[in-house]
């Protein structure tokens, strides 16, 4: 590997200068006001980030799967039953998780490469007659297949079975990157990370809480210590915690968000989408197809590229790293081996974008598919003069 070559993987993200120092700060004590300091703002800023005028914001010292599990033992028991669509690796890990809690889990299999089926959500819902369904599961961006998921459907498909199952979301590689509502949506739990769209090392789990799923927690019985959100909101009240935080992440996290409303989440939305649509035409003009299988899901901030059949994906990232010194994900599961993927979240630049691009055509080209060199680049390069990331900015 290099450390000079930006990573293309969809998380852990690249990160600027500014996150990684405002990381690197001496120690401080956790119990004193300063830690408030830290704290407090951090947790605004998430709320601002999500879109909630009133979300609960909890910051744990894990990662988005804690966050995922912080959702679950909170607000559930024992032998609830849970709707969720398995249409990739992370739902599939948060389905696994439920079942591993002893909770019930009504899947929804869904093709690879599909968004989340709202329509399947609402017919299912309207036949629970008894409400037996407590939680909907929604994976926001399913980042194994770059497909994003319409969230504002789901939540249409609840108001339309009249049902008042909590609805969680998993925003780990979209928040932040992506437009996301959670007071809009109606959404009950947000779970992300520090190290996709925050632009973070890992190592914080991010998650809000509506009014409604704080209620939940009253009467949910399922076992929890690190991640009771009650212990945690204790601890806040006295600007404490519960045991040790995760101070220099935390003050990273107000840096970073500091930076992504500074630039305003429209532009950063903008970006990542102007960003995403040149990586497309690349893909198109290599003529290789995504794996999500139709634009209304093409997700802003990974590609899941299929190849060839009887090629072998993960060889291009072998190849990448070993004789570019550059990281692409490789496919996760079922798609393992057929596809690769691009990320392009966080902190990138169109120009950081096409050396990623430039890299993909030589290590396809070394390993003999039938790749023009410069075809996709050029594709990109059209779309990026075209649509100037200064000029965009300067005229919004
Ligand atoms: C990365 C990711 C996760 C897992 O997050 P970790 O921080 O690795 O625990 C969960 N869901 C989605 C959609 C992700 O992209």
């Amino acid at each position: 590997m290099s450390f000079q070559n930006p990573v293309f993987i969809p998380g852990p993200t690249n990160m600027p200068e500014s996150l990684r120092k405002a990381c690197d700060m001496p120690t401080i004590d956790h119990r004193s006001p300063l830690f408030g300091q830290i704290l407090h703002p951090a947790r605004k800023a998430v709320q601002t980030i999500l879109k909630s005028k009133s979300a609960e914001v909890f910051i744990f010292p894990s990662t988005g799967t804690g966050g995922w599990e912080t959702a679950l033992t909170n607000c559930l028991s024992a032998g609830d039953t849970v709707l969720a669509a398995r249409n990739g690796m992370f739902s599939h890990r948060w389905i696994d998780m439920c079942q591993r809690h002893g909770l019930n889990v009504e899947i929804v299999e869904t093709p690879w490469g599909h968004g989340l089926p709202a329509d399947r959500y609402e017919e299912i819902l309207t036949a629970d007659k008894d409400h037996k369904i407590k939680v909907v599961l929604a994976t926001h961006n399913e980042t194994a297949t770059g497909v994003k998921s319409d969230i504002a459907a789901v939540r249409r498909a609840l108001d339309a079975a009249g049902h008042p199952a909590l609805l969680f979301v998993d925003g780990v590689s979209s928040i932040a990157s992506m437009d996301f509502r959670f007071d809009d949506w109606g959404v009950d739990v947000a779970v992300t990370g520090s190290q996709k769209g925050f632009m973070l090392p890992a190592g914080l789990a991010i998650v809000g809480f509506s009014a409604k799923a704080m209620d939940a927690t009253k009467t949910a019985t399922l076992p929890r210590t690190f991640f009771d959100v009650h212990d945690m909101a204790k601890g806040y009240d006295n600007n404490a915690y519960p045991y040790t935080p995760a101070v220099g992440l935390m003050n990273g996290l107000n840096t970073a968000c500091d930076m992504i409303l500074k630039e305003g989440l429209d532009n950063v939305f903008a970006r990542h989408t102007r960003i995403a649509t040149g990586v497309r035409a690349a893909i198109d003009a290599w003529g290789l197809e995504l794996c999500a299988v139709s634009p209304d899901v093409y997700s802003d901030t990974v590609s899941a590229i299929r190849t060839p059949v009887g090629f072998n994906a993960t060889d291009i990232v072998t190849h990448a790293a070993n004789t570019y010194g550059v990281a692409f994900g490789v496919g996760l599961g079922e798609v393992a081996g057929k596809v690769f993927r691009i990320g392009h979240l966080g902190s990138l630049t169109d120009v950081m974008m096409l050396s990623g691009l430039a890299t993909a055509e030589m290590c396809m080209a070394d390993l003999g598919l039938d790749i023009k060199l410069g075809s996709g680049v050029a594709a990109a390069q059209e779309f990026y003069r075209a649509n100037p990331a200064l000029k965009q900015k300067d005229a919004a």
